[in-house]
């Protein structure tokens, strides 16, 4: 391909136009010389390199500050920064280089970015503990996090240029992290992009099918809108109300994941849209406004009792303001109502973008801010070994629902729902938690397990009597009290463990054992303990009986030799041991033929878009795509997956289970059947039907082909009369 360098020069430097235009209003004296520095360093560092799209690499940075500038509203150090962002990690320029050229702050921040960049393609070390360096990173200046983000949402945006495992890499660990981050932070815009553009390269054919859905049903949606809106406009003029009045349909993420979470289809989701109402308020009236729509609406729609959210009062804690009801519309059917101000739809829609607009309301955003990040910090200097437990931990937090509760003195605390007394407890603080016996809540006694509601006064009962317990963990759902118990446990153990070490010692003594180092390793790998703790704390509870030293002892003088473990395979292991005795699947990036195990959790069949993992004991696993475990395991262990692609269609057949939904007519059993015995070369392995009150559901396992012999019998299942509804299921069950 030729390049036309001058072409390309006049490209990046119009590109670099658009960028000062988008941040001009919010740059002061001196700031756009500073940008331009940036802007020439960034250039001249990285002037040989391209990206794999071909295009020079200093789009990509340009690209990111422009992100950050329009996106998420960031000044002149966090668009120096963002044009700095993958410098030191890739070209020559030394950190020192940054600090003597923009200052320690902005050589501070590009430095967390260096810290956290190589999370996909450091296959050595596990993904969590990357996410924890994410994390942690992120509590010390909030501009890394927002940073990545951006960086994170240009490469998702030009991901087509990447190979197949890569693209599904990055879609998942953007699903299973940063999409999240990006919602905690309030940037809303931006974390539905992230998930739609998660989901195109994880579950592509579902991404297209709704969006196909989505904009077919358009039309209707607007009808239907017109209609909602029809009564009021009048009425809410006539108060003096400005406003704006338009459906919001839900993210094609967001159908995705309410039709998997739900098992339902696409025309089964009731609240494909919401009706939002923006107002125009001066900020003093702004509540009050808001509740006299909600007063007009409800005049001419009906409201459900149960349905209605008001985060005006009491916002999120991501500052997530607005007054949510659901209404009974114009035909028969349930539609939420979202009333808000422009304001509050702005920082909805843009968070820490929208601050500096609305100054008052941002101290106290940027307080909640504060103290979330704070809680951050806190839990990661409790460092926990097991760096994934962590992380789920962390993420339940993530993504759970908010409650408010309070103190005895009328404390607020904001919660996750379902969390307990005990969670609370922790909440106020950690010896208050340990020592946790119960709690009153609205004046009752309460068990420590109680799960605490919405609105409830807990006065926490403690003892110094008590100390945490194992059962403990199983009903505290914060992860501040999870790893705060977790610690407490392993304390305790640690104390326990002391007294079994003089056990053990006198133990060995007497079988005339010397207690080195050496010889307690031993006796621990010949017990299958991981540790020498671990040995001391059976000790001490009495569980190391001299029957077991004795054998030790003769096991030392005689051993039987034993097989070796492979404790951990690897690509070239399992490479040169396990040559394929089979053609259906290529593995690998050179795309070779290995054994491997079809994942019971999916069932993978040809056709599917599928991945290997390489599993500790038992090869390399082949899972779908879009298995439920998939962004786990990718995004946790992407060292660990490897390319899977199927090759040639010869005739072997694989497991499949289809779910039948329909009315129970005359005979629709037997015609099922029937469609599936004339089908060519398919066998039956189990089939199971159930019929009540005139509904009928069957589950059929089948051995097919592959994806297009499994479609063509679902086509014609569905011709069946009776039949509804026909889908693949994931699981046996
Ligand atoms: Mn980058």
């Amino acid at each position: 391909m030729q390049i036309d360098i001058e072409a390309e020069r006049k490209e990046i430097l119009h590109r670099y136009k658009l960028l000062i235009k988008a941040c001009k209003r919010r740059l002061e004296k001196g700031d756009q010389e500073i940008i331009r520095k940036a802007f020439g360093v960034a250039v001249e560092s990285h002037k040989e390199m391209r990206r794999k799209s071909g295009e020079p690499y200093i789009y990509h940075p340009i690209a990111v500050a422009q992100i950050c500038a329009e996106e998420i509203g960031l000044g002149r150090v966090g668009i120096v920064c963002a044009l700095l962002h993958d410098t030191v990690e890739d070209t020559d320029l030394t950190l020192d280089d940054i600090k003597g050229l923009f200052g320690e702050k902005v050589a501070q921040i590009i430095d967390g970015l260096t810290k956290i960049s190589g999370v996909i393609d450091n296959t050595s070390s596990i993904q969590a503990e990357n996410f924890r360096k994410v994390l942690l990173t992120m509590s010390e200046d909030i501009r890394v996090i927002l940073i990545k983000l951006a960086d994170r949402l240009h490469n998702m945006r030009t991901l087509e240029h990447m190979k197949r495992d890569k693209q599904i890499k990055i879609a998942s660990e953007t699903l299973f992290l940063y999409a999240p981050l990006a919602h905690r932070l309030g940037l809303n815009t931006i974390k539905t992009e992230l998930e739609n553009l998660g989901l195109k390269y994880t579950d592509t054919e579902a991404y297209n099918e709704i969006g196909t859905k989505l904009s077919e049903s358009e039309p209707e949606r607007k009808k239907f809108i017109q209609k909602f809106i029809e009564p009021l406009k009048d009425i809410l003029a006539e108060q003096g109300l400005k406003f704006k009045i338009f459906g919001r349909a839900k993210s094609i993420y967001g159908i995705y994941n309410k039709m998997k979470t739900k098992r339902v289809s696409f025309e089964e989701i009731y609240d494909l849209f919401a009706i939002r109402i923006v107002i125009d308020s001066p900020h003093d009236q702004e509540k009050s406004d808001c509740w006299k729509v909600y007063s007009i609406i409800t005049d001419f729609y009906h409201p459900s009792p149960e349905r209605l959210r008001d985060w005006i009062s009491t916002p999120k804690s991501n500052g997530y303001e607005s007054l949510h009801t659901t209404v009974m519309g114009p035909s028969g059917k349930w539609v939420e109502v979202q009333i808000r101000t422009t304001r509050m739809d702005d920082l909805a829609e843009n968070g820490y973008a929208a601050h500096w607009k609305y100054k008052d309301s941002a101290a106290d955003k940027e307080s909640k801010l504060e103290s979330w990040l704070l809680k951050i910090k806190e839990m990661l200097e409790n460092p926990d070994p097991n760096a994934l437990e962590f992380i789920d931990d962390f993420k339940l937090n993530l993504f759970s629902d908010e409650m408010f509760v309070f103190t005895p003195k009328g404390d607020m605390k904001t919660m996750p729902v379902n969390a307990t007394a005990l969670d609370f407890a922790f909440e106020i603080h950690t010896k208050v938690g340990e020592h946790c016996i119960g709690a009153k809540v609205n004046h009752k006694l309460v068990p420590l397990s109680h799960e605490l509601s919405s609105g409830d006064q807990v006065e926490i009962l403690t003892s110094t009597k008590q100390s945490p317990k194992d059962d403990w963990l199983s009903f505290v759902i914060t992860a501040k009290a999870k790893s705060k118990i977790k610690n407490s446990l392993k304390d305790q153990r640690k104390k326990i463990a002391e007294e079994g070490k003089d056990i053990v010692q006198r133990k060995f003594e007497r079988q005339k054992l010397e207690f080195t180092n050496k010889n307690i390793n031993a006796f621990c790998s010949f017990l299958k303990l991981n540790s020498s703790q671990e040995l001391y704390y059976r000790a001490a509870l009495g569980n190391v009986e001299l029957k077991e030293i004795k054998e030790f002892v003769k096991h030392q003088e005689n051993p039987i030799k034993k097989k070796k473990k492979t404790e951990t395979a690897n690509i070239e292991q399992l490479v040169t041991t396990a040559r394929g005795n089979t053609d259906m699947l290529v593995i690998g990036d050179d795309l070779q033929k290995l054994d491997y195990k079809l994942a019971p959790c999916c069932n993978p069949i040809p056709g599917d878009d599928v991945f290997g993992f390489i599993t500790v004991g038992e090869g390399i696993k082949i899972h779908r795509v879009n298995c439920p475990n998939a962004i786990k395991l990718l995004s946790n262990y992407a060292y660990r997956v490897v390319n899977a692609k199927w090759v040639n269609d010869q005739l072997i057949s694989f497991l499949a289970g289809v779910k039948i939904i329909g009315t129970d007519e005359l005979g629709i059993v037997n015609n099922i059947t029937k469609v599936i015995s004339n089908e060519n070369n398919i066998n039956m392995r189990s089939i199971n039907f159930d019929t009540h009150d005139g509904l009928f559901e069957g589950t059929i396992m089948i051995f097919v082909h592959d994806t297009k012999h499994l479609n063509h019998l679902i086509t014609n299942l569905k011709k069946v009369k009776g039949v509804t509804k026909v889908e693949r299921i994931d699981e046996k069950h």
